[in-house]
């Protein structure tokens, strides 16, 4: 039996332990199709659109554990691969969530990869290559990643300029998905499931997204995300003002500019 079968073999989780996750195309046969071929998955899109959830699902349906490393621009390929720590008498070595990982045969994602250090792509190559090894120098070790090992990263093509975009070489080893806010028919599915508000709620606030995701002049880096959609359905199912809502979970999180504030809230105020 080859290892793609094997894996195929593998016990899934019932449905009802799953994370809520509400599929919009077909990146859950996709990702499946890239775990059991051992192939890394890169998922682009804005924030807030469900690519933490999704990877949280998948790995809960896989039956993997989910390493999730949020990057930064200060984060090192030590922060993923281990280091040497102090202890009472002497050193030791702590690995990093990506060494657990690859250790484990567990999932590791890494949120924001773009944002990270170059000096930490370098050590994922190997691993997103067919030879799948992690080579950690400071221990003298050589890991192979078993079949069960899979390495997700996400970016925001939003925030992506051209100095900190990733290099070919590296983005032509993943399998690519795309995600983006849900079709409006979806937003209010998620949104009923994530907080159970009724289906005239659901369709009023996922209205109000859209128009205010069709303002493009103003001073906003980023559109309405689902995350703010739920967050807002969330207050107002718990007794809030839904216009006070409103700004406090999709207005003034996107904007500091006042006049920009003003303008999103007639919206709003047109809405409710
Ligand atoms: P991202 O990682 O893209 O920034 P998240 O995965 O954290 O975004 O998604 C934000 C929130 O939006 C989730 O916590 C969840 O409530 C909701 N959400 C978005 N898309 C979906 C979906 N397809 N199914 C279920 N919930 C979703």
């Amino acid at each position: 039996m080859g290892i793609a079968e094997n894996l195929a073999a593998l016990p899934t989780q019932s449905t009802a332990d799953l994370p809520y996750y509400r599929p919009i195309g077909n990146e859950v046969t996709l990702f499946e199709y890239a775990y059991r071929h051992q192939l890394p998955v890169l998922i682009k899109g804005p924030t807030g659109c469900g690519k933490t959830r999704f990877v949280s699902y998948m790995a809960a349906r896989l039956g993997r554990s989910l390493y999730t490393v949020a990057c930064h621009d200060d984060l090192a390929a030590a922060d993923l691969v281990g280091r040497y720590l102090i202890g009472h008498n002497s050193t030791y070595w702590s690995d990093g969530p990506l060494t657990r990982a690859v250790r484990e045969g567990a999932i590791c994602y890494l949120d924001e990869i773009v944002e990270a250090r170059k000096d930490t792509t370098v050590v994922l190559h190997p691993l997103t290559d067919d030879r799948r090894i992690l080579p950690i120098d400071r221990t003298n070790e050589l890991l192979h990643a078993p079949p069960e090992f899979m390495l997700v990263v996400s970016y925001n093509p939003g925030y992506q300029n051209l100095l900190k975009g990733m290099k070919p070489s590296t983005r032509q080893r993943f399998i690519a998905l795309r995600f983006d806010y849900p079709p409006r028919q979806l937003e209010q599915e998620i949104l009923i499931g994530e907080t159970q508000i009724d289906n005239a709620l659901a369709v009023r606030l996922v209205n109000l997204a859209q128009a205010l995701r069709a303002l493009k002049d103003h001073d906003i880096e980023e559109a309405v995300s689902t995350r703010l959609l739920v967050y807002t359905a969330t207050l107002i199912k718990n007794g809030f003002d839904p216009v006070a809502a409103c700004q406090a979970a999709l207005v003034e999180p996107l904007s500091d500019d006042k006049e920009t504030i003003t303008a999103l809230m007639e919206v709003v105020l047109a809405s409710f």
